[in-house]
């Protein structure tokens, strides 16, 4: 049997790529369960490659199953792909973040055949037996067709319980060095020769607008399984930054000092980042030193609001004063930190909206990073959304043009028109200050300085361009 897995490529929003870590993992995996298969991977965003050039490479493959993976952002791309690849294949299968939350949806497009959900090796692999075994009707915990649609998915039913079981990801489908030229997941442009690992899947917390992608168990590799895969691509490839993908990996103080040691006994030479963020009221200060003795260079730090209210609707049960504590503590390391927030949560006033700017800048981030709230169906928030605004989201994610953020329907307490200014007000309040210049300019160089600022330019004009925003409609309030 011959597969393809394609990391599609969206022409109208992507700037930047990361390795296809997942599409990587799945071939692994399919590859050690079924020796005489073969997997190819197509990484349109590496190359930039359109849907008809994708296309006309899978008809020299003639695959019996073309995989896509799939996030909201490149939504539209993965309905072209689909249609363009539909009479190249006998089987079509989307996974990703996009089909586990808009399921129902997705699986309209009759250009496609199954859906898998959450994490992908195992249900990928009963899928393909079934197929090879032309058992097409029979149902496997996970995938999603017409022929049997889930009702509620236990995303955790059948997902990898031990992490050290999993190969490597595929290494053999790709040239690592080809992804030198993109920066880190943390926008900091800061090394070029980075590249992403995950020590651990899963998240025991519940914050109400998290899709949990990988459910709520946490699952962890073992530190010394995890920092050979780093070895072997520091020594083997030349990666020298690494962004940890980990939901959460400061779960376990005694975890992270391990890890630390295992790369001082080593020798490894090397720096890493946390892109998805480190619970901060989890973290220690012994932590933090014991890190960025060990070459962290950057961390976000998840606080999301100022207002308790807000964090308690977001189930976040975020220890503030504690949180302060580290992320002075790291500042006082050189450690970057930027400070994850959330704006236009159901419910959320000005004041409230304001009082999250002034702990931004009360703080002493390196960076910050201000998101509007979109609730996704699977989520908490989503569920507490009142009927009318459930139906508005809805149509916005099915309707099949371009994605944006800020063009989703606002569901906060203000206007559209006092959503967005805060918005411009957050990012120029934060960055327009000699402190923060001096301590970007400081830690990560004049150059980097002035890519940041294309970055944070280019979000406030994005916004500030929203076609919803702009409309500027009556607020709504619960
Ligand atoms: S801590 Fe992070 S990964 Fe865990 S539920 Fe909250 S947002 Fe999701």
């Amino acid at each position: 049997m011959r597969i393809v897995l394609i990391n599609p490529y969206n022409p109208r929003f992507e700037t930047k790529t990361f390795p296809p870590i997942g599409l990587m993992y799945l071939s692994s995996y399919l590859k050690r369960s079924f020796p005489d298969i073969e997997v190819s991977l197509i990484d349109a965003r590496l190359n930039r490659t359109s849907c008809s050039e994708v296309a006309r490479v899978v008809a020299a493959i003639k695959p019996d199953v073309v995989g896509i993976t799939a996030v909201v952002d490149n939504r539209e791309v993965v309905h072209q792909l689909a249609a363009q690849v539909r009479s190249l294949t006998k089987w079509v299968v989307v996974g990703g973040p996009y089909a586990t939350s808009m399921r129902q949806v997705i699986l309209q497009d009759r250009n496609i055949d199954y859906l898998v959900l959450g994490e992908g090796e195992i249900p990928l692999s009963k899928l393909v037996r079934n197929l090879q075994n032309e058992a097409v009707q029979e149902p496997v915990d996970r995938v999603m067709s017409r022929n049997f649609p889930a009702g509620e998915v236990n995303l955790l039913a059948d997902t990898v319980s031990a992490l050290d079981d999993l190969p490597f990801p595929d290494f053999g489908l790709v040239r690592v060095a080809d992804y030198f030229r993109f920066s880190s997941a943390m926008g900091t442009h800061a090394f070029r020769q980075t590249w992403p690992v995950a020590s651990s899947r899963g998240c025991p917390y519940s914050c109400a607008f998290c899709h949990s992608h990988f459910g709520h168990k946490h699952r962890t590799r073992s530190v010394l399984r995890f920092v050979d895969e780093i070895e072997l691509l520091h020594r083997s490839h030349g990666v020298f930054h690494f962004d940890i993908f980990d939901d959460i990996f400061n779960i376990s103080e005694a975890r992270v000092l391990d890890f630390c040691n295992e790369l001082e006994r080593r020798k490894l030479r090397i720096r890493f980042s946390f892109p998805n963020g480190l619970r901060l009221d989890r973290m220690t200060a012994r932590s933090i030193d014991r890190m960025a003795e060990c070459g962290l260079f950057a961390f976000g730090a998840p606080i999301e609001s100022a207002s308790e209210r807000i964090r308690k609707k977001m189930n976040k049960g975020l220890n503030m004063a504690k949180a302060e504590q580290i992320v002075r503590h790291a500042a006082m390391r050189n450690v970057v930190v930027s400070g994850f927030f959330i704006f236009g949560y159901p419910t959320e006033t000005q004041g409230e909206a304001q009082a999250t700017i002034d702990l931004a800048c009360k703080l002493p981030f390196t960076l910050a990073s201000f998101q509007k709230a979109t609730p996704f169906p699977g989520t908490q928030m989503f569920d507490e959304l009142p009927p009318e605004k459930k139906s508005e989201l809805m149509s916005f994610l099915s309707t099949a043009g371009p994605f944006t953020y800020s063009d989703s329907p606002n569901v906060s307490g203000m206007s559209d028109h006092a959503l967005r200014k805060c918005y411009a007000r957050a990012y120029l309040k934060f960055y327009l200050r000699p402190k923060v210049v001096f301590r970007l300019l400081y830690l990560l160089g004049p150059a980097l300085v002035l890519r940041l600022g294309g970055v944070v330019l280019r979000r406030i004009t994005t916004l500030r361009s929203s076609t919803r925003f702009t409309q500027c409609k009556e607020a709504w309030t619960r």
